[in-house]
């Protein structure tokens, strides 16, 4: 199994949530929740943004021991200082360059020709390894970027001493099959390639965050970045928690494998939503509260005679108790009798079509029926505020 890396950046581009704002303490809990999961390394931060945002970091790096914190710059040497002032205490400090290379970025934002460009990119990772031994470049907007000058700028970056590079889909225009093939084509054709790793960053924006990180993990990247619950600017970055267990449950495709402590996921996954004010929709994979119920009365009998009929994934693997069956309108008889099992209500037959005629009548009116609805039925009362 080959291990793929995994780079969080839920405290820097997860932060550049609209309306997220981290005090340091929420950071710092964060970061040690984090490195309980078992995440390789976790991005704490954009340290030139401000003096409080320094602190932040720092207060990161100061506490993490068990993963490299890593700090964000653009490429210049005001931000790169600013990243030595809050790494100073880390145990495994890195680096993070980032520079657009694509041409629309280059003429509307930068204002630089392709020349200018390398010549940036290099000058700021040589001034960047005068402090650091780990140094990521990331090629903004490297999806929109043209093929050959791609490889340029990642050949440059290794020359100039990067050790990771990092190619991201930033705007979420990327489709699996051309990602794949970008990163296809990039190993094939840099030289040194063999000596740095490959990272890749994807943004949410089609939907296509997790298929596209799996592109690229196919094409051969040693690293894949993103954020718990996939939040992050716009449609949010790459959900951690669902590249993770896609590795885990399709290992037979993509034999490689993260780190990460998978029972760890949904704690993280809890403590991140809670923090940020950022709540979990229902249906998300993998940490949604839906993700692991079932209601219909096909699905609740096919779970009840055996899991797996329904089931890819056990929700003890992230965390949680196992899988909930939820009593509505849909669910069948054996559901409903498993169900005042659970209650304390064991039954014969004869009560049991008594009662369950009763419930469907209930359900009809009800989307949600709670635990003490149900006993109210059992009782042969109608529970108050049903309707
Ligand atoms: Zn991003």
């Amino acid at each position: 199994m080959r291990k793929i890396y995994v780079f969080d950046t839920t405290l820097r581009d997860g932060e550049q949530s609209p309306g997220v704002s981290l005090t340091m303490e929420e950071k710092v809990e964060i970061a040690l929740q984090l490195e309980r999961l078992g995440v390789d390394r976790i991005e704490a931060g954009f340290p030139v943004v401000s003096a409080g945002e320094i602190k932040c970091v720092a207060e990161v790096a100061r506490t993490i021991r068990n993963a490299t914190v890593v700090g964000f710059a653009r490429s210049r040497e005001q931000d790169i200082d600013a990243v030595r002032e809050a790494l100073r205490e880390a145990q495994d400090p890195c680096l993070h360059l980032f520079l657009a290379t694509s041409p629309i970025h280059r003429e509307y934002k930068l204002r630089m020709d392709r020349a200018k460009v390398l010549q940036t990119i290099d000058a700021a990772i040589r001034y960047g390894r005068k402090y650091f031994s780990k140094i990521e470049f990331s090629a903004e907007d490297a999806s929109r970027t043209e093929l050959d000058f791609l490889c340029e700028v990642t050949h440059t970056a290794i020359q100039a001493g990067a050790t990771v590079v990092n190619l991201p889909d930033t705007v979420g225009f990327a489709t699996p099959d051309s990602f794949g093939e970008m990163f296809k084509a990039v190993r094939e054709q840099v030289p040194g390639i063999e000596r740095i790793q490959l990272s890749t960053h994807c943004h949410d924006d089609l939907g296509l965050a997790t298929a596209n990180t799996l592109a690229a993990i196919a094409a051969g990247v040693d690293q894949i970045e993103g954020t718990i619950n996939g939040i992050g600017e716009r449609a949010g970055n790459t959900a951690i928690e669902e590249v993770a267990l896609a590795l885990e449950t399709r290992s037979d495709r993509y034999a490689a494998k993260t780190s990460l402590v998978l029972n760890e996921i949904y704690p993280t996954s809890r403590l991140v939503s809670k923090l940020t004010g950022m709540s979990v929709p229902g249906n998300k994979a993998i940490v949604g509260d839906n993700a692991f119920a079932h209601e219909s009365g096909i699905h609740q009998d096919g779970m009840l005679k055996n899991r797996t009929n329904y089931e890819i994934i056990k929700p003890e693997t992230i965390g949680l108790g196992a899988g909930r069956l939820v009593i509505g309108k849909h669910s069948g008889r054996h559901a409903f009798k498993q169900k005042l099992a659970e209650l304390g209500y064991p039954c014969n037959d004869e009560q049991l079509n008594t009662v369950f005629e009763k419930f469907k009548a209930l359900a009809d009116l009800n989307k949600q029926i709670r635990d003490e609805d149900i006993r109210s039925l059992f009782d042969g009362n109608t529970a108050s505020g049903l309707s």
